[in-house]
């Protein structure tokens, strides 16, 4: 079963068993996303793919009760030089999900899932950081795998026509042919015929963690990558793989085996993109 966690009495709440309660988490921040997309992008693909993972894992754990909440629609965002963001710093969307974690750590409820559309480094691993925390006080209740899904950590079989393509058109990270693709396949009403003609444009992995690099090359525009490769067919594709790459990391964790792997960004060591290293 699947519930909108809204809509239940706080007795309903307190009724479930909470060895068989999954409540997934939403959080992804308003960006702006280039002059082709809406600045719900991430929330909506954050909402997209947490309907079709729970479609998923209610295959195998039919007995469960998986909880959802609205998306919380904050994050680390901080594009500079453009109208549409809303940004919050790292320290304060840690303290936000850590509280909102505590909150619901004290419902007894024993899997808490956190997900984001948003692949920005430093709002996966500040939510990383404050499962971490959760974890430490709660014994392991608290699981963020979407910096391992985006670091490309967690296998599973990918279409042949995704792969060319993600070979073909790499470093795409923001509101290029990936996205474009996402949201022609969860709501193509909302996305703007002129993403046919948007120019590529091309950043490299490494130049990402600097925003006044990649605010210079942005300018005007607002997305890095390939936004006219963008197909339905390839949306439909990869919100399968998100949705398949979810319920894989999430089922580990459920059955607590081979989940610690997922637990992390490729990039959580390094010491300028934390959080709590400063504190
Ligand atoms: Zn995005």
């Amino acid at each position: 079963m699947s519930v909108n966690v809204l809509e239940l009495c706080w007795t309903e709440i307190q009724k479930l068993n909470k060895e068989k309660t999954v409540m997934i988490i939403g959080i992804a921040p308003i960006e702006q996303h280039g002059r082709h997309l809406p600045v719900g992008v991430d929330v909506y693909e954050t909402e997209h793919w947490i309907k079709k993972s729970i479609i998923k894992l209610q295959e195998r754990f039919s007995d469960y009760t998986f909880l959802t909440m609205p998306i919380i629609p904050f994050g680390n965002a901080n594009m500079k030089g453009f109208v549409g963001n809303i940004h919050i710093s790292q320290k304060l969307l840690y303290n936000l999900v850590l509280e909102a974690l505590s909150s619901i750590a004290e419902w007894d409820i024993k899997n808490i899932i956190v997900i984001s559309g948003h692949a920005e480094p430093k709002h996966l691993i500040a939510i990383e950081e404050a499962c971490e925390c959760i974890n430490k006080k709660f014994n392991d209740i608290a699981f963020s795998p979407m910096g391992a899904i985006f670091s490309g950590k967690v296998k599973c079989e990918e279409k042949d026509t995704l792969m060319d393509k993600l070979k073909k058109y790499s470093n795409d990270f923001h509101a290029g042919w990936v996205e474009t693709s996402c949201m022609l396949s969860i709501n193509k009403d909302i996305v703007n015929e002129n993403y046919k003609f948007q120019p590529d444009i091309e950043i490299q992995r490494k130049e990402m963690i600097f925003p006044q690099k990649v605010a210079e090359k942005i300018k005007g525009y607002g997305h890095i990558g390939y936004p006219k490769e963008g197909t339905k067919e390839l949306g439909d594709a990869l919100n399968e793989d998100a949705a398949e790459k979810i319920k894989t990391a999430v089922e580990a964790f459920i059955i607590r085996e081979n989940y610690k792997q997922y637990e992390h960004h490729e990039l959580y060591k390094i010491p300028f993109l934390r959080v709590r290293i400063w504190s």
